[in-house]
């Protein structure tokens, strides 16, 4: 039986659930422990297609820090969280640079930009 003890990530109370899996619930799996319906469709979607924001940092010049904060804009699948990593690795941007600015568009085709989470002027 395909069954996993998870902690809901969703809100600060952590809920600590079960999924089995069940194919006569409507979703296919089976949530307990939860709180709240959030936990139960995070459950089913770390099941079926786990995402993640990836929160990082690229180089950056001629600005007061070395480092850009960036983010990206939308959860990525966690199987290609390494090969974007390895994208976001190499990228390095020039001061100025604004909020929200887009630094990576549709990065490895899924839609999903990296953003600038700071903004950080020319020195
Ligand atoms: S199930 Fe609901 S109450 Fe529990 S941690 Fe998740 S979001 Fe919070």
């Amino acid at each position: 039986m395909d069954t996993r003890e998870l902690v809901c990530i969703i809100c600060p109370i952590g809920c600590r659930m079960t999924v089995v899996k069940d194919d006569y619930v409507s979703l296919g799996y089976k949530v307990t422990g939860n709180t709240c319906n959030r936990g139960e469709a995070y459950a089913v979607k770390e099941m079926t297609n786990p995402t993640r924001v990836i929160p990082t940092t690229v180089k950056i010049k001629n600005a007061q820090l070395n480092r850009l904060p960036v983010k990206t804009n939308a959860p990525v699948p966690k199987g290609l969280i390494f090969e974007c990593m390895n994208i976001i690795n190499k990228v390095e941007v020039e001061a100025p640079v604004r909020l929200g600015d887009i630094i990576i568009e549709n990065i490895l085709g899924t839609g999903i930009d990296v953003v600038a989470t700071k903004t950080m002027e020319k020195i």
